[in-house]
C-alpha cells in the first residue's frame, strides 16, 4: 500500500505542478500584456506632453527632436531610393509629382514655403510637420 500511495501522491504531485505550470504561464502572459499597456499609456503621457511643449528646451525635448531630424533623413532616402516624395504635411511617402497627398490629403502642388505656422528653426525639419 505503501507504494500506492507514494505513486499517488508523485501523481498528484506532477498534477499539481502541471496545474502551477500552466498558470504560471497564463498569469506571466497577463503580466506581459499589462506591462505592455502600462507602456503604452506611459508613451501616450510622453507624447502628449511633447505636444504640448514642443519648444521646451529640456534633454528629453532635444533627444526627440533629433530623432525626429533622423527620421525626417531616412525617409527622405527611403523615398529617393523608391522614386517617390515626402508629404511636408504628414510624413508619408507619397507618389513623385503627385498633386495631393493620398493620405491626408494635402496639396503639394506647391512647396510649402509661406504658410500659417512659421518655422522657426531651419536645422530642425520636424517643426513643419505638425498635424494639427
Ligand atoms: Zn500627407
Amino acid at each position: 500500500m505503501g507504494f500506492f500511495n507514494t505513486l499517488e501522491e508523485a501523481g498528484r504531485g506532477i498534477g499539481a505542478a502541471a496545474k502551477d505550470a500552466a498558470k504560471t504561464a497564463q498569469l506571466n502572459v497577463r503580466l506581459k500584456d499589462l506591462d505592455g499597456k502600462l507602456h503604452k499609456e506611459y508613451e501616450a503621457i510622453g507624447q502628449k506632453y511633447y505636444k504640448d511643449h514642443p519648444d521646451e528646451d529640456t534633454p528629453e525635448n532635444r533627444k526627440i527632436k533629433e530623432i525626429f531630424a533622423q527620421i525626417a533623413a531616412t525617409k527622405d532616402q527611403l523615398a529617393d531610393i523608391r522614386g517617390e516624395s515626402i508629404c511636408p504635411s504628414c510624413g508619408e511617402f507619397v507618389e513623385k509629382g503627385a498633386k495631393f497627398c493620398s493620405h491626408c490629403g494635402a496639396s503639394l502642388v506647391e512647396t510649402v514655403d509661406e504658410d500659417d505656422m512659421t518655422v522657426e528653426e531651419p536645422e530642425t525639419k520636424t517643426e513643419d510637420k505638425k498635424e494639427d
